[in-house]
């Protein structure tokens, strides 16, 4: 087998995270987001694992849903994003994918082109994070304007997003709760939540819930991990060892030379770098598992290769495994280390990684 970098991806561990979401905002539907290639972790792939469980899924570009189409999904599939040109708008309808309508370009788009066809769609309101969604005070407008629509067959449904769940302590949730509950007309469709408000804010569930980054096992939370909220980790990143070296007290590994032996010591390559998506940042000190122990980064993170600190792994030979997040070592971890979020690092993933798929998926 060729030596380089492996992500190896659980799908019984997805399958248990998606359950996980389910129990934990009952009387919801879920619909997995499985935007950005499912998180890193293969889009169709994660989409047929998860096809009888999943009652819908959320992804952001109408080419996502598109894809998943054509892959034969059948499920209710919305697009968070909605449609930016005419093209788009003909592909939502041409393929049933429920876009989210943000803004009121939208709006003034559906009434120019006045598709033939049905719509289901979402209205996606700004409850205050200001980032993509129509301002409450423009609500009541927008809903009249769909009425006029032919193409617009049922009531929109009523979806927003929310800026700080990952923190239990912020008021901000609350607030923006509040705000939208404030303009939702009696009986509409509604969706809130995102993995941190399925976890942490049950005044978020009711209508679909989104889960996006607990299927993959991470927490969504500050300063925890997906293990300390029952999640099972999806990917694990592995490679080997691909040299030991011996080096002298005093000498420098590494670009920049930036880390110093403190003694004459064993110094593992192990053959992963950025270019295969695992993060620069990671300063010297950021763990690795190597046979099951924890082995630290020392040095530069460079393109290809990255080097260990063996002191601790006298037994050490070329060939070992070394993990870099996954089964025993939560990727945020790493991702804390470097300064970024497990989001980041599994999106991160460069097309050089081998994919293997660690269970079978269910039959279709
Ligand atoms: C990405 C996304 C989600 C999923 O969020 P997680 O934090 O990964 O659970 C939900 N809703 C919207 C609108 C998103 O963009």
């Amino acid at each position: 087998m060729a030596v380089g970098p492996r992500a190896h991806i659980d799908l019984s561990a997805l399958r248990h995270n998606l359950s996980l979401a389910m129990t934990a905002a009952p009387g919801g539907r879920a619909m997995p987001v499985i935007k950005a290639n499912a998180y890193g972790h293969g889009m169709l792939r994660v989409a047929h694992a998860l096809t009888d469980l999943a009652p819908g899924f959320a992804v952001a570009r109408m080419a996502e849903g598109v894809a998943l189409r054509e892959a034969g999904l059948r499920q209710p599939i919305t697009i968070l994003q909605g449609f930016n040109d005419p093209d788009e708008l003909r592909l939502a309808i041409r393929h049933r994918l429920r876009p989210a309508i943000h803004h009121r370009e939208q709006i003034e788009r559906l009434e120019q082109q006045h598709p033939a066809g049905d719509l289901e769609c979402w209205l996606k309101i700004d409850s205050g994070m200001h980032r993509a969604g129509l301002p409450p005070d423009e609500v009541h407008d927008a809903l009249g304007r769909l009425r006029q629509l032919p193409c617009i067959a049922s009531p929109p449904g009523f979806l927003t997003h929310l800026a700080c769940a990952d923190d239990r302590g912020d008021t901000m949730t609350d607030r923006q709760l509040a705000t939208f509950r404030q303009i939702l007309p009696a009986a509409a469709e509604i969706s809130i939540a995102n993995s941190a408000g399925i976890l942490g804010w049950p005044a978020s569930h009711g209508g679909w819930t989104r889960p996006g980054i607990m299927l993959y096992g991470a927490s969504p939370f500050l300063g925890r991990t997906g293990p300390e909220e029952g999640l099972r980790p999806v990917m694990t990143l592995e490679t080997q060892l691909i040299a030991i070296k011996r080096i002298p007290q005093g000498e420098t590994i590494g670009y920049g030379a930036s880390w110093r032996c403190p003694e004459t010591m064993d110094i593992g390559v192990a053959a992963i770098g950025y270019g295969d998506g695992y993060p620069r940042h990671a300063p010297s000190g950021t763990p690795t598992l190597l046979n099951g122990r924890i082995a630290p980064l020392v040095g530069r993170v460079s393109m290809d290769m990255i080097t260990l600190d063996l002191r601790q792994h006298p037994e050490a030979k070329v060939g070992d495994p070394v993990i870099l997040w996954g089964e025993g070592l939560p990727a945020e971890i790493i991702a804390d280390q470097a300064g970024t979020i497990a989001y980041e690092l599994f999106c991160g993933i460069t097309q050089r990684v081998e994919f293997i798929r660690s269970s079978a998926a269910p039959a279709k």
